[in-house]
Formats: structure tokens, sequence, C-alpha cells
């Protein structure tokens, strides 16, 4: 069926491996804190060298072509397991990883088994299986982080092992099986199976790796680091999508502008690091008094946007003065200081068909230029005799201010 020279493969199989090794220690050089890329090169480059001791069949002893090949070929695949650990932040296991390879040097010197190369074929399967299954589970286990790649990665490692699992019984049931495993077609089959999964799984890896890092930096550039909610730019970016869905199927929502209130005398009197912890506080005492699908946003220093989607302005004036209490309560004492922190909230409320969020959030900055006016700790409701008060205030600033006097002079 297949005109493939099984020495022809061997030789590109392990060109390959070694291409491929030497590409995955070059990503890793380029990012040398991926040390998971690091261990999938050098599992590729030991599988190199396996091949090659396999290669010498016949011309070197059968302790180097066959005790010693396998010895290594199982390693290589232990340490594309080890990798899948590091990956996922689990420590190394160096007993495990020489395992495969121990079991394997003990099966060789038993006299019992000596000419059973069924069995010993059986249980050099096994050991491929039980670490490339192992693989799959490394991965399978960090799913909870959304890389897209770890799903091909789990089938692929699953998908592989399982053939290797089915090896052996399969020689002996199918008819093309000569009496020699070594020289029967299947070598040249699984030896192609091999190269094609060698060649696809260092890439999914990569790509896995690779996939990592992109999402790391999207994270980085959304999330505010010090409270760990949506920055300025990630808050702005979900209220739009919000904002689509509202023009889609309008509901009442309402958007607060909340703002620490003496937060410079708190800094002043405690120092930056305790109000450093004050907006963490703020943060879960929001995050506490608002539903899990409303958006909060740091928009910066201690000025802080939410959105409640879907709620009606009395729902929403009850949760702004959750939130106002929530705080003002835990905020008293902060590590046995007595902080007595507080927050002032302005709030809008917009039942019309369209969602302009830069609009709501200067409304909502005029109720709150109310709230800071009238004595601070306390919500304010944006109203239109608010709003009207902003627009003739626009309008007088954008109006040229009157010219000075002609008969000033400097005197
Ligand atoms: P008001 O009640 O009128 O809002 O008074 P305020 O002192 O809160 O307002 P102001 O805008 O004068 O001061 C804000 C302060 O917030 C000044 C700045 O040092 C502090 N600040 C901004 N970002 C941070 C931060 O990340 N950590 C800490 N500790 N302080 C911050
Ligand atoms: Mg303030
Ligand atoms: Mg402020």
């Amino acid at each position: 069926m297949m005109n493939l020279d099984v020495n022809t493969l061997f030789m590109v199989t392990i060109y390959v491996e070694a291409i491929l090794g030497l590409l995955l220690l070059f990503a890793w050089a380029q990012n040398t804190q991926l040390y998971a890329v690091a261990w999938w090169g050098f599992a590729h480059l030991i599988r190199a060298a396996s091949i090659v001791l396999f290669g010498m069949y016949g011309s070197a002893p059968d302790l180097i072509t066959i005790d010693l090949a396998n010895a290594l070929l199982f390693t290589a695949f232990a340490v594309t397991w080890t990798g899948a650990r590091v990956f996922d932040g689990r420590p190394v296991e160096p007993v495990y990883l020489v395992t495969g390879a121990v079991i394997w040097l003990l099966v060789c010197r038993l006299p019992v088994l000596a000419d059973a190369i069924e069995i010993r074929a059986m249980i050099a399967s096994g050991i491929i299986t039980a670490y490339t299954w192992l693989t799959a589970y490394e991965f399978w286990r960090g799913r909870n982080e959304q890389l897209v790649s770890r799903w091909p990665a789990i089938f692929m490692l699953f998908a592989h092992g399982a053939l290797f699992m089915l090896r052996t019984p399969l020689v002996t049931l199918l008819p093309w099986s000569t009496s020699n495993l070594y020289g029967s077609v299947w070598l040249t089959v699984l030896s192609f199976e091999a190269l094609l999964f060698t060649i696809s799984i260092a890439f999914i890896l990569l790509a896995m790796a690779k996939e990592r890092t992109e999402l790391r930096h999207r994270t980085a550039a959304m999330i505010d680091p010090l409270t760990g909610i949506a920055n300025r730019r990630a808050f702005l970016h979900e209220a739009g999508v919000m904002a689509k869905r509202h023009s889609a199927n309008p509901r009442p929502t309402a958007v607060l502008l909340i703002d620490l209130d003496h937060f410079k005398s708190i800094n002043d009197r405690f120092g930056h690091a305790l109000g450093d912890r004050v907006l963490e506080i703020f943060t879960d005492a929001a995050q506490q008094s608002i539903r899990a699908t409303d958006l909060i946003g740091r928009l910066g220093g201690e000025e802080f946007a939410a959105i409640l989607y879907d709620t009606s302005r009395e729902k929403a004036v009850v949760a702004s003065e959750r939130m106002r209490e929530t705080f003002a309560r835990i905020a008293q004492d902060v590590g046995g200081r007595p902080v007595c922190a507080t927050v002032s909230i302005g709030l809008v409320h917009c039942e019309g068909p369209v969602l302009d969020v830069p609009e709501l959030l200067a409304q909502a900055d005029q109720a709150l230029y109310f709230a800071k006016e009238n004595g601070r700790n306390r919500v304010e409701v944006a109203s239109l005799d608010m709003i009207m008060q902003r627009q003739i205030r626009e309008i007088a600033v954008s109006e040229p201010a009157l010219p000075p006097p002609a008969t000033q002079s400097a005197a």
C-alpha cells in the first residue's frame, strides 16, 4: 500500500524532529519566560536522538538500538508531559519523568521477557500511551484558561495515545502483519503517523504558547492592575457593546459615576499605600452591591463608573445607596486606622431607545458634582434641572468673555 522506504522515513523523521526541536528552542529564546516551550523543544531533540539509535538497528548492539533507543523515546514523551505541567504552573516531577525509561530498562533485563517481543512491544506502547494521555490530562486540567489551541492539543494527544495503545493488538489481528513487528508494513504506517503527529503537536504547542502571550497582553491592556476591574479603555469598550445590545432591545439602564470623598486627605494622613488599599476595598464593596452582569470600571485615580443594565430607576437608587453604605461601613477602619472613607455617587437613568454612554456619563458627572456640593457621602440622581444648569454653564463657557475695560492701565 505504501512505497515509502522505512530508511527514508527514518532519515526524514530525524531531520524533522531536530528542526522542530531547534525551532521551539528558538521560540523560547525570544521569550525565555515560556519554559514549557524549551521543554517541548528538548523533547523533539531527544526523540531525534532516539530515532538515530533505532536507525542503527542491526549495525549496533541491541542494547543501544532497542533498549537505550526506547528509553530515550519514552523520556522524550515524559519531557513533553513535563512541559505541559510547567505550562500550567505545576511542578516538575523528576521521579515520574524517568519512570518510563527505568521501567523499560528493567524489563529489558528480565530474562523471561528477552524473547517475548510482543509483550515488550506492548509495554513500550503502554509507556508512550501513559505519557501522552498524561499530557492531554494536564492540558485538560488547565482548561479554565480560554486558549482555543488547548482543544486540538488535547484531541491530538488523546488520539495518538489511543493509537499506540491499540498498536500491539492490531498488529496481531490484522492480516498484513508478518511475524516480525519491526519489519512489517505496520512500522511504515506507525512511523508515518508518528511523523505527522510530531509536526502537528509542535505547531499546536507553539500556537498555545503564543496564544497565551497574546491573551496576557490583551488582559494587561484592559484590566486595572490595582483593583482587577476594567480600566477606562475596557469600560468604554464594554459600554459600547452594551449600547449596541440596547439599540436592538432597549431596556431601562442606569449609569453611575463614583468618586471617593476627600481622597487626597486620606493619602496625606495615612499614606499612599493605605490609599491604594481603600481603592481595593471600594472595588469589593461596589462589586458586592451590583450584579455580576453589571459593568464596573475604574476610569482613573479615585473615580469609578458602573452601568446597571435592565434596571429600574428605583432599583438603581437602591443599588447605589447599598454601594455607598457598604463602603462607608467597611472603610471606617482600615488595618486598624480610623480612615472613615466615603464616596459620592452621581446617577443617571436612561429609558430611551439610545444608550449614549458619553452623554450619560456627563450627566452623571453633573449629579456627582451636586452630591459633592451637598455634603458628600451621598447619591444624587441627575434631573432635568441639573442638565439645564449644565447646558447653561457650557454655553457661558463657549461664549467669549467680555474684553477688559479699555480704560484699565497697567499702572
Ligand atoms: P473630593 O471629595 O472633592 O473628590 O476630593 P478628593 O481629595 O477626593 O479629590 P482630588 O481630585 O483633589 O484628589 C484625588 C486624589 O486621589 C489625588 C491623588 O493623589 C489620589 N489618587 C489618584 N490615584 C490614586 C491611586 O492610584 N492611589 C492612591 N493612593 N491615590 C490616588
Ligand atoms: Mg475625590
Ligand atoms: Mg476625583
